[in-house]
């Protein structure tokens, strides 16, 4: 048991205080689910399939979502029952098979997004400067766990070939993106981006390491 003068390791209590932060998550995701008539899984497939024009293979979706490939499958048969989603030819590929958002599915994303989660407001509660620090962390969080192979690359700046961090001298707007070819500040760091395109690793290292040093 903890006390003060035997506290467990900080490494512990942070991932206590995240597992406190996901359970609200799950909850929020539940209520969202309840609105939609979806359970959280199927919401979060066509949260993962809204902005990816081609759709995702079923083992992709899977990935992102920390679930085997027969719990993706029957939620995608679901989603498809309901229209929310349809499979379609991959690319060129003709033998592969992806999974996309129909228009239905983005009407019912956009009916079980309203109003602000618990989540949400707890980052509203953080001054700016707290919300910005908070977000690289989480963005350095998520790169430490694509690196482990814990989840795939994430559509994030810092993965990005656009990206080039700290090219402006401006403090409020140091990072370039070369998509839009505009300088952007450290609170619009994405981390779902539909114009993402992942750099090769070798760029990725030097991004990343550019990113780091500031
Ligand atoms: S395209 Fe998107 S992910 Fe890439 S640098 Fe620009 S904003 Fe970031």
């Amino acid at each position: 048991m903890e006390t003060p003068n035997n506290p467990t390791a900080v490494q512990h209590r942070i991932r206590e205080a995240l597992a406190r932060v996901a359970m609200v998550m799950r909850a929020d995701e539940w209520n969202r689910a309840k609105t939609t008539g979806l359970n959280p899984t199927q919401l979060a497939i066509l949260e993962l399939l809204e902005g990816r024009r081609d759709g995702l293979a079923v083992k992709d979706i899977a990935a992102n979502l920390g679930v085997s490939q027969p719990t993706a499958t029957d939620s995608i048969a679901a989603l498809e029952r309901k229209g929310l989603a349809a499979k379609r030819n991959a690319g060129t590929d003709r033998r592969g098979v992806n999974v996309a958002i129909t228009q239905e599915g983005l009407a019912a994303l956009k009916a079980g997004s309203d109003g602000e989660s618990a989540a949400e407001r707890s980052v509203d509660a953080l001054a700016d400067h707290e919300q910005e620090d908070l977000l690289v962390t989480l963005v350095k969080m998520i790169r430490t766990l694509q690196e482990i192979d814990a989840i795939p690359i994430q559509r994030m700046c810092a993965t990005c070939r656009y990206f080039a961090p700290f090219a402006h001298s401006d403090a409020a707007r140091p990072h370039h993106c070369n998509f839009v070819d505009a300088a952007f500040g450290q609170r619009d760091i994405r981390i779902d981006c539909r114009d993402h395109e992942t750099a090769d690793p070798a760029s990725r290292a030097a991004t990343w390491d550019a990113f780091t040093r500031g």
